[in-house]
């Protein structure tokens, strides 16, 4: 109530009958009132109209006074005040009728309405007055609800709702559709419905979060159906609050994961597949080239008999060209041992203390012997360094290395080996300028069984000497890199710690 009125009605009630009193009190308040009070005559005409009414239809006192209620009651809804008289009539209050009525400018105003009857000196009943409230908060909060019961009705997915007791207090038509039980089969049952047996202890943990206030997010699970069958989903569960903020229940949004479990699972179990077949393919790798490496191992040793005792100059050139082709086999022979051996990871080193250098040599040699056409030059000012790990395998990764050199390069006949010692690793490389790498597939060029593609379609290789390379630097703690441009060379690089 205004302060104004307040005050105006004191002064009154000093100057005025009891009674006049009375009167002055309530006109003051009526005019001080935030909610609209008209009253009007049996007949409707309207016959007050406080300062909130004018706020609330646009209309002042003195253009409604005199006129019929209808000016603010829309066309469709004259009937209500009909109903309304009558009730007045009868000597009987109308208590907060909702109802809409209109504005001047036109508006809709969501009302609700108290209508109670005046009576005369001798109880009659002469006309009514009413108090309205403007319900348009309450309206558009009713519009929210219906809007969000709207889209639960529509959801793809299930949501239910249940109290903290687990009684469930709704349940959408995708519910329906997933647990095969009705809205009304669903309401008022415990949610163990839909819970299998040996799963009802994760009700309890769920109740006792969402009593905590706790949400749930996509918690994966399994519920049963009215058939009996188990659907693995994912749950997501929210607390329900009341007005004031107290928590009694919770809503959860159901999503069907059986497509995605049945696809993982599928995922697992051809992956096991594919690693078991692998496995057999390694071991097979691996008993195959120690098969050969026997019958290989013999003929070499009978090759080198036969070109002792042969004097025909022809025919020992045969046997060692032979020779040489069985050497070339054996290499291939063992590379494919080794690769069994990585994979099985039992790829031994022998590690000792070696000269780096003397093996860069004895490489280097061996490569220039079958290859008259290469000059191989090496360029260090090292004469001597002694570096830690197995001096086999270091050389075995040389040979890698200048063969490549060779085969990648046939348009030259020029190889160039660095030696160069940095603070604590040793670096050696090998350049060619032969066809070179494009620079995406460098990455993967140290890969099992990777060859670049088409690239070089007249040099023939599997794809496994870099990668042998590469890992028996690795397992020496060093590095292996490649730097190349296509049509001008590559440099191979790697490093040993010192
Ligand atoms: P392979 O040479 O038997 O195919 P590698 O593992 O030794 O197998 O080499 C893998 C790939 O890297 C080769 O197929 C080739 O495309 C490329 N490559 C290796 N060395 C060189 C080089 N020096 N020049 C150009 N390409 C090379």
């Amino acid at each position: 109530m205004h302060k104004d009125g307040l005050n105006q009605s004191r002064l009154l009630a000093d100057s005025l009958s009891l009674s006049e009193q009375k009167q002055a009190v309530l006109a003051a308040i009526i005019a001080a009132s935030d909610d609209t009070i008209i009253s009007k005559t049996l007949q409707g005409i309207i016959t007050s109209w406080n300062p909130a009414a004018e706020r609330m239809f646009g209309y002042s006192e003195s253009e409604t006074i005199g006129k019929h209620i209808s000016i603010i009651i829309p066309p469709e809804r004259i009937d209500e005040e009909a109903y309304i008289i009558g009730q007045i009539t009868q000597g009987k209050r109308v208590e907060r009728f909702e109802t809409i009525r209109v504005a001047r400018d036109g508006s809709l105003i969501p009302i609700s309405l108290s209508v109670s009857p005046i009576k005369d000196s001798n109880g009659n009943v002469v006309g009514a007055s009413k108090i309205a409230r403007d319900i348009r908060d309450r309206h558009t909060a009713y519009e929210k609800q219906s809007i969000l019961a709207a889209i639960v009705a529509s959801s793809d997915d299930p949501i239910i709702s249940k109290t903290l007791q687990g009684i469930i207090t709704s349940w959408n038509p995708a519910a329906e559709r997933m647990f095969g039980y009705t809205e009304a089969e669903a309401i008022g049952k415990h949610i163990s419905l839909i819970i299998p047996p040996d799963r009802l202890g994760e009700e309890e943990v769920i109740i006792s979060n969402i009593a905590g206030g706790n949400k749930i997010d996509h918690f994966e699970t399994k519920r049963r159906t009215k058939n009996g069958v188990d659907i693995a989903l994912s749950v997501t569960v929210s607390p329900v609050t009341d007005w004031s903020g107290n928590i009694i229940g919770a809503s959860k949004i159901i999503r069907d994961i059986s497509e995605r479990l049945n696809a993982q699972e599928e995922k697992a179990r051809l992956y096991e597949q594919v690693k078991i077949l692998n496995d057999k393919k390694d071991e097979f790798i691996g008993l195959a080239s120690h098969e050969l490496k026997t019958p290989l191992t013999s003929i070499s040793g009978y090759l080198q008999i036969l070109s002792g005792i042969i004097t025909d100059e022809k025919a020992r050139s045969f046997v060692d060209k032979t020779r040489q082709q069985v050497k070339k086999l054996g290499a291939l022979v063992s590379d494919l041992l080794d690769i069994s051996k990585i994979e099985a990871g039992k790829l031994a080193l022998s590690v000792e203390t070696f000269n780096i250098r003397q093996v860069l040599d004895d490489a280097i040699e061996l490569l220039s012997n079958g290859n008259n056409k290469y000059q191989i030059q090496l360029n260090t000012n090292i004469t001597s360094l002694k570096v830690i790990g197995d001096p086999n395998r270091i050389e075995q990764v040389i040979i890698n290395l200048l063969t490549n050199a060779i085969r990648y390069s046939p348009g030259s006949n020029n190889i160039l080996v660095y030696l160069t010692a940095e603070a604590n690793e040793v670096k050696i490389g090998v350049q060619d300028f032969g066809v070179g790498i494009e620079p995406s597939k460098l990455g993967e060029i140290f890969s099992r069984f990777y060859r670049v593609d088409d690239a070089n379609p007249n040099i023939s290789g599997l794809g496994i000497g870099l990668y042998l390379s590469h890992e028996i630097v690795t397992r020496h703690n060093g590095r292996i890199w490649a730097e190349s441009q296509p049509g001008v060379g590559s440099t191979f690089w790697f490093t040993l710690p010192l």
